[in-house]
């Protein structure tokens, strides 16, 4: 007679289907790329991560030292990492970027 009522009754039974995001963060999958990540310390500004980004979502300046990233234009492809021939870029599996 009513059959919705059994579909509430299930739904109350086994809780919420969906997390209460932000206050509920599901754990990055592995091998996920969440955003980019440079070591200034190790990265000697070459630029051949600019000259390989197809977003061209990097900007890097010998004079002043300078590296940066628009974020809103980075598709997380990664090829930068792999051309870097300092090592210093890496993918960090979090879509949360750390305050800066
Ligand atoms: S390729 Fe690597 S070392 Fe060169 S500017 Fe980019 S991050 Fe720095
Ligand atoms: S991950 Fe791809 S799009 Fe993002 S900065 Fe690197 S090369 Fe550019």
């Amino acid at each position: 007679m009513f059959p919705f009522v059994t579909t509430i009754l299930r739904a109350l039974r086994r809780g919420p289907a969906t997390r209460r995001y932000p206050y509920e963060v599901r754990p990055p999958m592995a091998g996920s790329r969440g955003h980019l990540v440079n070591e200034p310390d190790t990265c000697i500004y070459c630029g051949l991560c600019v000259r390989r980004c197809p977003a061209g979502a990097l900007a890097v300046t010998r004079e002043p030292k300078s590296w940066t990233l628009d974020p809103y234009r980075c598709i997380l492809c990664a090829y930068c990492v792999e051309v870097c021939p300092k090592k210093c870029l890496r993918m960090e599996p979090s879509h949360v970027r750390a305050a800066s």
